[in-house]
């Protein structure tokens, strides 16, 4: 590849397209510290526990081309499954990844981050970055990568940026494009309830505030809070009250909201790197 032989730097933003300010801001960042920036296009088979989910999922190439354009993207990788999947979608990695898959996204969504590190390790394969840009409103997906990566990709270095939000807080997601306006009013309760935690935050009794936040999930129909939890942001175990870190609490919460499911994710204290 000339880029190699040039010493240039790769940075590579992973995506399954829909594309906001989100994932633009992570080709921002990329574009800031990288000499070539390439954003991936491709809606994963193997990482959706929901095939109506996955069928769903949408998909708006032309627009997402244009915005790529605008933004002077350098390159655009839009595989096939074939190429992606040569030998069929049942052929995946099994990585070990411990708690990560036991408890929150892992225990919700069987079989996910499998189906993520699958198609990481195909696409890392094919472009050869030097950085990886991940958002941290997919928060536990950004330390199983970072797990899976350590092992497998030593070299590559994954950032985790911050999660860009519409005004009233609601956090950029492609599946936010499937909500009616209604019930784009009832899931910014995802957000309200992460920020009422933050702010009203009690270090003698955090698990008070965290019920209290519950409670703007109960009675209403088109609404079903999976969880709402605060945990370690670098381990996600579960917080021991009495002994936790103070800098290191993140604060998850998802919900599915008129059958749609979305997920928010705050850290208590600071940011990350
Ligand atoms: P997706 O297309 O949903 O697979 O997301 C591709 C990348 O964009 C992932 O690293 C996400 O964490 C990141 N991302 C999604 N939503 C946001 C957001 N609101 N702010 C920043 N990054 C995001």
């Amino acid at each position: 590849m000339q880029v190699r032989s040039q010493n240039k730097t790769v940075g590579f933003v992973p995506t399954m397209g829909a594309l906001h300010e989100g994932h633009l801001s992570l080709l921002e960042r990329s574009q800031e510290k990288c000499d070539i920036s390439i954003v991936s296009i491709f809606v994963n088979p193997t990482q959706f526990n929901d095939p109506n989910d996955f069928l769903k999922y949408p998909k708006l190439l032309e627009q997402d081309i244009e915005l790529l354009e605008n933004k002077k993207c350098d390159v655009l990788f839009c595989p096939s499954v074939e190429e992606m999947y040569p030998n069929g979608l049942e052929e995946r990695l099994n990585f070990p990844l411990g708690l990560l898959e036991e408890v929150l996204e892992g225990e919700k969504r069987k079989g996910h981050y499998q189906g993520v590190v699958t198609i990481l390790d195909a696409l890392f394969k094919a472009i050869q970055p030097d950085f990886v840009f991940m958002g941290q409103k997919d928060f536990q997906q950004v330390l199983v990568v970072k797990t899976f990566s350590k092992e497998l990709f030593p070299n590559i270095q994954i950032i985790s940026c911050p999660t860009e939000r519409d005004s009233d807080g609601l956090a950029k997601s492609s599946r936010n494009l499937r909500l009616s306006a209604e019930a784009r009013q009832t899931a910014l309760r995802l957000s309200q309830a992460l920020f009422y935690i933050k702010n009203k935050f009690d270090q003698q009794n955090p698990s008070k505030i965290i019920e209290e936040a519950k409670k703007m999930f109960l009675e209403h129909p088109n609404v079903q809070l999976e969880y709402l939890e605060m945990r370690d942001s670098n381990t996600l175990e579960a917080l021991s009250y009495e002994t936790w870190p103070k800098n290191n609490a993140v604060l998850l919460i998802a919900a599915f909201v008129d059958s749609i499911r979305l997920i928010d994710v705050l850290l208590l204290f600071e940011e990350l790197d």
